[in-house]
Parts: structure tokens; C-alpha cells; sequence
């Protein structure tokens, strides 16, 4: 028994990812285990590997991995690329030097184009950067689509034609680990080759599981790559999917929630939940700048759907305020991450959230801004009360 008292209510998870899992994706998790050779398996693995191509837009394979984020990072790397190869990526933020950080250990050679961590990857720094590659010796062009430590979105489209444009026959791979079913993703549409994502930021389930969304091109490199590559290789997995199974005991329990999430991103309908993303996104930004704070991303192209980060001002820390927060209000907010350590401190707003839960964190926001005596302007939650009132009216009046 731990001698905390107990705190009633909710506690707000406000962090993005793992995100709250909502109550239909926990009961159709909490059922007994079945035989992952079996035919009901096979039912479930037949329905969630068509299931989540849906929220990838493709037709293409979708492959599922028990592991987080990072390990389909890898499999992207191992089964496309060999060694000493060259890969050019943006480094956006912290999960972007995550990645180099694994390409640099798999014996890949990174060529990075730099940012001030406030805004996507160019895509006319692409451009510049692979027309000067006259041999097209570069492999890959790595980017992560939504930069969860900065909170900003890089637009894949326009990735897709400054390769385009550039003649590049390199492979486009993007890391939609927090931008899933929650920043419009078109992986057939915009040309991607691999995009890897994972379950517990906007699907909404908890961590676990991984996605890696292949083009024809990817699966054709990987035919002739020489990275080492064993757990993660993808010739067992797509063999296995065929029929519905995988070459190794799945994790069945996070599969029944895969199923169960899936049809509830159905129910909204993907568009609906992009654009409620849009919404609540919108609302934070207001609520933030009301309070004279300012938004980590500086440029309004590369706004984040998912999440925001918010620069502390000079003298305030970031993580001091985010525990006064958590120990008065009960509320976890995201913290800053590598240079923006103690700096920022980071409004998650994807996966199963509303108007009103946003509004709630907003409002632990505010609040934990003045117990912590940062110097801010009243009226945030208002700003975002009035936007959210405002978006809200045309609907009101049809139903009236
Ligand atoms: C969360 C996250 C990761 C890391 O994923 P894990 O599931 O923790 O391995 C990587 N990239 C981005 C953009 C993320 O948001």
C-alpha cells in the first residue's frame, strides 16, 4: 500500500504519447490470450493488417512489430540501406538526433541539414542539398513527419517534390510516430517509401506495438541491402502476413486494441479527426499566446496538430513549473527535451482528446502559471473558450 492519499478524478495526461487509451480500446484488450496459430487469429491478424493500410492511405504493406517506435526505426535502416551508405537527414528536433544517433551506430553515413529546432524540414533545403549530389550516391532522405519535442509538422508533400523536382532516386523515409491518426498522412499519395509509426501516441493504444508502411521501391531495396538484420527482417514478416500470421508470437492483447482503435478512428471518420486535431491545436496556440508566452514553432506552415511546445520565459524553468502543475492539479505535461531541457514544457492535444479535456489542461495551464509565479496575461483559456465557441457555432445553428 503506498502512503500516497488518493487523488480523485482524472489524473490529465497531457503528454504526447503514451496518451490515454480510451475505455473501448482497454475492455477489448482485457480478454483471454488465443492460439496465434489458430483461425481466430488469423480473423484478427487478416482484419488489423487491412485495418491500419487505412490510416497509412496506402495499399501497400503495413507491417506490425512488438516493439515501439524506435524498433521500426531500425527496421526502415536495416532493411533498405547498407553499410557506409549515405543518408541525408533534417535535424528538427530530439527525435531526429535520436534517429542520426542510430544511423550513425548502424555504420550509415548521416549528411544532416541543420534548423533552429523551431520550425520543419525545408523542402527546398532538400532540393539544394540533393541536386548538388550529382552522383545520386545519397540512399535515403530520412524526416520525421511530426517533431514531437518541438511541435512542429514537416510538410511531406512538398519533401515528396523537392526529390522530385531534384531528379533524386532516393528512398523518402519518414518517422509519423507521433503524426499517425493525427496530422494527415498520405503514404501513397506523397510518394513515401517507409513510414514507421507507433500505438501509443494518436491511436491511442498503449505502448507496444510498432507500423511500418513500405512502397514496392523500399521492398525492392531491401531485396539487395546488406545492413544485418534478424527480429526485424521484413521477408519473414511479409510472408507470414500473407495469411494473416506473423513468423513469431504476436502481442494478441495489444491486437484486439489495435482492432477496437481502428474502428473508432473509423467511427469519427479520418478527416473529422484530423481536422478536430486542427481545432484543438488552434485553441492551445490562442491560449498560449494570450498569456503573452510564445510558441515554439515560428512559422505558422509547420504548426503541429498534435502538440505545442511552449518556450518558458527567461528565468523560469520549464520542469519546475511542470511539477508545480503536476503535484497541485494532478496534470502531466510533456518536458522539454535535449536544448530545450528546462526551457519548454509541452501541451499534447492527439489522440483521444475533446474541446473540454483540452480546455482542462489549458486551464491546469493557467493556473500552474501563476503558482508558479510566471510573469503571464489572464484570459488564455478564454481565448480558447471563444475560438473553440466560434468553430463550434455553424453546427449549433444546423442543429437548432
Ligand atoms: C515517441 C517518438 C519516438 C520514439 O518512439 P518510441 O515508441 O518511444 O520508441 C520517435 N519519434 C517520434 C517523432 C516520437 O514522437
Amino acid at each position: 500500500m503506498s502512503n500516497e492519499p488518493r487523488r480523485p478524478g482524472r489524473h490529465f495526461l497531457q503528454i504526447p504519447g503514451p496518451t490515454p487509451v480510451p475505455e473501448r480500446v482497454l475492455a477489448a484488450m482485457s480478454r483471454q490470450v488465443l492460439d496465434h496459430r489458430g483461425p481466430d487469429f488469423q480473423r484478427l491478424g487478416k482484419r488489423v493488417l487491412a485495418g491500419v493500410k487505412t490510416l497509412f492511405k496506402t495499399q501497400g504493406h503495413v507491417m506490425i512489430y512488438p516493439s515501439s517506435g524506435t524498433g521500426a526505426w531500425e527496421a526502415a535502416l536495416t532493411n533498405t540501406l547498407s553499410p557506409g551508405d549515405r543518408v541525408l537527414m533534417v535535424e528538427t528536433g530530439q527525435f531526429a538526433v535520436l534517429w542520426k544517433q542510430m544511423v550513425d551506430r548502424l555504420g550509415l553515413r548521416a549528411e544532416v541539414i541543420q534548423t533552429d529546432w523551431r520550425i520543419g524540414a525545408d523542402a527546398q533545403e532538400i532540393e539544394d542539398h540533393l541536386r548538388k549530389d550529382k552522383a545520386k550516391a545519397i540512399k535515403a532522405v530520412c524526416v520525421v513527419h511530426n517533431e514531437t519535442s518541438t511541435g512542429c509538422r514537416t510538410r511531406l508533400d512538398d519533401v515528396r517534390r523537392a526529390i522530385d523536382s531534384a531528379k533524386h532516386p532516393a528512398l523518402l523515409m519518414t518517422d509519423s510516430i507521433s503524426g499517425l491518426a493525427a496530422a494527415d498522412l498520405r503514404h501513397d499519395e506523397w510518394g513515401i517509401d517507409v513510414t514507421v509509426a507507433g500505438s501509443q501516441k494518436g491511436l491511442m493504444m498503449p505502448p507496444g506495438l510498432s507500423f511500418t508502411a513500405v512502397s514496392e521501391k523500399a521492398i525492392e531495396a531491401s531485396k539487395s541491402a546488406t545492413l544485418a538484420r534478424s527480429y526485424f527482417s521484413w521477408d519473414d514478416m511479409l510472408a507470414f502476413n500473407d495469411d494473416g500470421f506473423f513468423p513469431y508470437t504476436p502481442a494478441t492483447s495489444l491486437l484486439y486494441g489495435l482492432d477496437e482503435a481502428i474502428r473508432l478512428i473509423h467511427e469519427e471518420g479520418l478527416e473529422n479527426l484530423f481536422a478536430r486535431h486542427e481545432r484543438l491545436a488552434e485553441a492551445t496556440r490562442l491560449a498560449v499566446r494570450a498569456w503573452g508566452l510564445e510558441v515554439n514553432c515560428r512559422d505558422a506552415k509547420y504548426d503541429s496538430p498534435a502538440v505545442t511546445t511552449v518556450l518558458m520565459p527567461e528565468g523560469h524553468n520549464a520542469d519546475a513549473f511542470r511539477k508545480i502543475v503536476l503535484e497541485n492539479l494532478n496534470m502531466s505535461l510533456g518536458t522539454g527535451l535535449n536544448k530545450l531541457a528546462g526551457k519548454a514544457f509541452r501541451i499534447a492535444h492527439l489522440g483521444d482528446t475533446n474541446e473540454l479535456t483540452v480546455l482542462g489542461a489549458l486551464t491546469g495551464v493557467e493556473i500552474g502559471l501563476e503558482l508558479a509565479g510566471v510573469p503571464h496575461k489572464k484570459g488564455g483559456v478564454l481565448a480558447a473558450m471563444n475560438y473553440i465557441a466560434d468553430c463550434a457555432k455553424p453546427q449549433a445553428a444546423k442543429a437548432a
